[in-house]
């Protein structure tokens, strides 16, 4: 397959380093896991594929350094050369990129909207290098619900079972999480989601707890078989009488963090729009192939004019969707410029709605993709089933299409529902 990128980037903002740490990821995922990629399904427990292709990302592209600060050994990539690498990640492998971008998501809640200084110092030396797997895991998701973690802004952690208590300098972690990216035995460190005042309506009780995969009282089971996204180990995580550091807390002041748990989504949601782009990219690149050489009715597929209207569909939908995500990414690192805060309510409800549109036109272009393809779109050779297995589950997390569309009606129409 011929790389190719038609669609309009936002070259204004990027630097001749960013530019060259994107064409740096795209030729890692093009020689490592384009051949391989047929295979990796099959890998979805053992990982023994995976494990090599997580380390050629974080450690010889030394991707689990991009977010941390440069004084720290970090590279602190801005937000849009971060989401050209993910868009490159998932045009090979959608469950690889998610390890891969979850791995550093989860320190998002130290670095903003409030640097955490001590935690920064404590971890950054065990992130930034390139010997060692480093790998985070935000457990966000309670048994109970995923979704009463991160409607925030409507529930206020009332329902949020996992509970933290503070005993001396210590916090007393419980709770049983389900489904975090880089559990079942990745992750070395957890973000815990969790709430201090069990049963309350209160930003202040809403925290977020660093815990080392391996204190005591820690336990993991087996990664869950799912649909698609292999590359992305899930399984129950669960918490018992775990102590850790006060200090441990992303933010000490009461209600920052809900406040960076915001941003966290925000975040989460700009990532997940380039992870979709990724994979509509390469629908893209593997239907102009394909209807650039099927011949049906004695003419080239692309030359009929019913084909060529579906092709005009999917560069459509990609390009608009590029463009609304990196404005997204754009607002993301030039707040005031925008007149937004990207912790804010506002920003949730607009990357809310970013997701969710980017997300509609990949589930879409996936299905157009298949269509043209015919037969050899479903089978495992024509690539699109992958895309297809892996990517429903982009518009599920972090709470699916009922809780976006909770936080856009409520910022954009006052609605009180929750
Ligand atoms: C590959 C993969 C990766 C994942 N990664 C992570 C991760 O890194 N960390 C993590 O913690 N979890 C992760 N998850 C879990 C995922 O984020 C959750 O499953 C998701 O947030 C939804 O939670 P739930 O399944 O408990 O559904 P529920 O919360 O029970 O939601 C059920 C339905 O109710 C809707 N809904 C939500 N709120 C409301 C409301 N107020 N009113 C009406 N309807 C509502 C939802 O949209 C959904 O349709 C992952 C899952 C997978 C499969």
């Amino acid at each position: 397959m011929k790389f190719e990128d038609k669609f309009s980037l936002p070259s204004e903002w990027l630097s001749d380093e960013s530019k060259q740490i994107v064409e740096s990821c795209r030729e890692i995922v093009e020689k490592e896991i384009f051949p391989v990629r047929q295979e990796l399904d099959e890998d979805w427990k053992e990982h023994k594929i995976y494990e090599k292709l997580l380390k050629k990302l974080m450690l010889d592209f030394g991707w689990q350094c991009a977010p941390w600060p440069k004084e720290y050994g970090g590279f602190e990539l801005d937000t849009i050369t971060y989401c050209l690498c993910l868009e490159e990640m998932d045009r090979g492998d959608s469950g690889l990129a998610t390890a891969a971008d979850c791995g550093n998501w989860a320190f998002m809640p130290i670095f903003a909207p409030y640097p955490n200084e001590v935690l920064i110092k404590k971890f950054a030396p065990l992130a930034c290098q390139t010997k060692k797997l480093f790998v985070g895991c935000a457990a966000i998701t309670d048994e109970r619900s995923g979704s009463d973690v991160e409607n925030i802004d409507g529930t206020h952690g009332q329902y949020i079972a996992t509970t933290a208590e503070l005993d001396g300098d210590e916090w007393v972690i419980n709770g049983h999480k389900l489904w975090p990216t880089n559990s079942g035995g990745v992750a070395d460190l957890f973000a815990v989601f969790c709430t201090t005042n069990p049963g309350v309506q209160d930003d202040a009780s809403f925290a977020i707890i660093y815990v080392p995969a391996d204190t005591p009282g820690v336990r993991q089971g087996d990664p869950y078989q799912k649909a698609g996204m292999s590359g992305d180990k899930n399984g129950d995580v669960w918490f018992e009488n775990v102590r850790v550091p006060k200090e441990n807390r992303a933010n000490l002041k009461p209600g920052d963090d809900a406040k960076a748990a915001r941003l966290f989504m925000n975040a989460g949601n700009i990532g997940a729009s380039a992870q979709a782009l990724g994979i509509m990219r390469n629908c893209y690149e593997l239907v102009k192939e394909w209807c650039d050489k099927r011949v049906v009715g004695g003419k080239i597929l692309k030359e009929h004019s019913m084909t060529a209207g579906v092709l005009a569909d999917i560069a459509m939908m990609i390009e608009v969707s590029r463009s609304d995500t990196y404005m997204k990414a754009r607002m993301m690192d030039n707040p005031d410029a925008y007149g937004i805060d990207p912790a804010g309510k506002e920003f949730l409800a607009k990357t809310r709605a970013n997701k969710l549109f980017v997300t509609d036109q990949m589930t879409i272009i996936i299905n157009k993709a298949m269509d043209l393809m015919g037969s050899h779109g479903y089978a495992r050779e024509g690539h699109i089933e992958k895309h297809w297995r892996d990517s429903k589950i982009i518009s599920l997390w972090m709470g699916g299409r009922g809780l976006a569309k909770l936080d856009i009606a409520r910022w954009f129409y006052d609605c009180k529902t929750f």
